[in-house]
């Protein structure tokens, strides 16, 4: 190879995350195909977190012509859920991708059993009749050892008859658990004798009542990895200690030799992101649901309005870390702006609306404008809007008392009314107690399409809508779901997240939109000019359009990341 080449690869390697060069060097070794796994326990709603374990182990299955399966990890019947398993199936595949199988954990419980017999035929496993609490006393502590259980030695005969007894159902909850035999003096804790199955007397969403033993994460996950011969089980960092069990059950039951990897979970500021936390604010009702748009669900921000594209090119931008960290909310949204910033209609909406009425217009007068439907996209053409001698401006567009450098309007100041006219306010029309009712200006008949009479140019450049054919409609404006940047640390003693909570994180306004985002269909998107991104949401009727904001246009990533 020469140096130019050389180099080449070198740059190629230094772009690779540490689990493609994991892949690369296993291909260069000789491994065939790789396979991958998503495996989410249906006990809930995916969240954004997931999406980084969805978009890694797919994205490594696409790039080297691999698989990835599915796999609900259902092996705790107490949790689970048939709701749970569609939602997750539609989520993985609005993000983008297909999986290879469609797997459960509860399809293995038959060959996981047999298996557990044969570590017990190995004197590898015994049946333990200690209490949860008695085995839990007996794992000793980090600096000493454990201390073996009185049913330790039991004859293979004994453990295998018992066993068997556990799995006709002839034992009570909590009477009697399998243990794997490793050693009760193990450094690591996980090695100490850990429990692979616990008696369970609970129905299961899909084996029904066949079983009454359930396998527990540790003993099931690895074997089943190895039924479907993944060759990289990618896991988030916490399993690490996990990994030597992982190999041990492998090992011993002499099965494909499934490897485990770990990389960083993604966490997020100002959100919560374990299932157990976000169903708590469902069932407590501290949001509207799984996908109330303030929540991290998939589900969630895809009602807010987010775009498949955005959260992969969030995910790819977050990168596969070795070390846990804390993603910046604001670069989740600078993403989302990014994409939709390419490819959705501008529309002009007035959330906030104040009158305003052009004296000098001709009354009656019909006048139709050309608006940019979006300047980023040259094919999106326009539209027609009507303008005329009563219009909405937002509030905020107008100050009585401007300070300098004021470029919106003010009392004797111009401005121009986007796609349309020069306008300069000449009074300010106001009721008893000094509330602001109307705006009353005049406008340059001459300064349409960018121009003026005079060839004077005004700085400042408001949005509008005609106040005689505007529609209405509700808009949902949202803020963070927490007030504190990590939420899980509560100030109160003895607090919990749910102190976090943001009071005010939901908003509703009515809102003056135009004629044409009526026609709309419920999830369609649009950057309400000046204002942000919205997303009609399924809550509309046909006569009372909903948009959710997605997220406003003022850029909180970019100046952060500069730095
Ligand atoms: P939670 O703690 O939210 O309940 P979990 O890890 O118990 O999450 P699972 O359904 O077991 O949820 O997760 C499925 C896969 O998604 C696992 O491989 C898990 O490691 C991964 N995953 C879960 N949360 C995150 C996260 N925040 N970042 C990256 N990967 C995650
Ligand atoms: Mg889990």
């Amino acid at each position: 190879m020469d140096k130019e080449t050389e180099g080449v690869k070198d740059d190629y390697k230094d772009s690779l995350n540490f689990i493609e060069k994991i892949i690369e060097e296993d291909i260069s070794n000789g491994c065939k195909e790789i396979i991958t796994r998503f495996p989410p326990e249906p006990n809930g709603y995916l969240h954004i977190g997931h999406a980084k374990s969805i978009c890694l182990n797919f994205g490594l299955a696409l790039k080297y012509s691999g698989k990835c399966n599915l796999r609900f990890d259902d092996t705790n019947p107490v949790k689970e859920d048939t709701e749970y398993v569609d939602s997750i199936k539609e989520d993985v595949q609005w993000l983008g991708f297909n999986w290879a199988g469609e797997y459960y954990a509860s399809d293995y419980f038959d060959q996981l059993y047999e298996w557990a017999e044969e570590l017990i035929k190995k004197d590898k496993a015994y049946v333990d009749d200690q209490t949860q609490e008695e085995i839990r006393l007996s794992r000793g502590t980090v600096t000493e050892p454990g201390k073996e259980s009185p049913f330790r030695n039991r004859t293979v005969e004994e453990n295998l008859d018992l066993f068997r007894r556990m799995k006709n159902g002839e034992f009570n909850d909590g009477d009697k658990v399998l243990r794997a035999k490793i050693d009760m003096a193990h450094p690591n804790m996980l090695m100490r004798d850990p429990i692979m199955y616990r008696i369970n007397h609970t129905e299961h969403h899909r084996t029904g009542n066949k079983w009454c033993i359930y396998p527990m994460y540790d003993y099931a996950h690895g074997e089943s990895d190895s039924i479907e011969k993944v060759t990289h089980s990618i896991c988030t960092l916490e399993f690490d200690v996990h990994r030597p069990l992982y190999n041990w059950f492998i090992d011993n039951l002499e099965i494909f030799p499934s490897r485990q990897y770990e990389f960083a979970r993604l966490n997020l500021t100002y959100t919560v992101m374990s299932k157990r936390k976000l169903l708590q604010l469902v069932k407590e009702n501290f949001v509207l649901g799984w996908d109330d748009p303030r929540m991290p669900t998939i589900i969630a921000l895809r009602r807010r309005g987010y775009t498949p594209e955005s959260i992969r090119l969030f995910v790819d931008k977050v990168g596969v870390a070795k070390r846990d960290n804390i993603i910046d909310l604001g670069l989740l949204e600078y993403c989302v702006r990014e994409d939709l910033n390419k490819r959705v209609l501008r529309r002009m909406a007035v959330l906030d609306p104040i009158k305003l009425v052009i004296t000098n217009y001709p009354e009656g007068k019909k006048e139709i404008i050309n608006c940019v439907n979006n300047p980023e996209d040259s094919d999106s053409g326009t539209r027609e809007v009507e303008f005329g001698r009563e219009l909405y401006i937002e509030r905020d567009d107008f100050m009585e008392n401007p300070p300098k450098k004021y470029f919106k309007l003010s009392p004797g100041g111009e401005v121009r009314l986007r796609y349309a006219y020069i306008i300069k306010c000449q009074e300010v029309i106001k009721d008893e107690d000094g509330n602001i009712l109307e705006l009353h200006c005049t406008y340059d008949e001459q300064s349409h399409g960018g121009g003026s009479s005079d060839g004077r140019k005004v700085k400042g450049i408001i949005h509008w809508v005609n106040a005689n054919t505007a529609k209405t409609a509700e808009v949902r404006l949202f803020d963070r779901l927490f007030s504190k940047e990590n939420p899980d640390i509560s100030d109160k003693e003895g607090g919990t997240f749910l102190d976090n909570l943001n009071s005010d994180s939901l908003k509703s306004v009515h809102a003056f939109i135009e004629p044409s985002l009526c026609d709309s269909e419920v999830g369609d998107k649009f950057q309400f000019e000046r204002l942000g991104y919205f997303c009609k949401d399924r809550d509309s009727l046909p006569d009372k359009p909903i948009f959710n904001r997605t997220v406003t246009l003022k850029d909180t990533w970019a100046k952060l990341s500069a730095k």
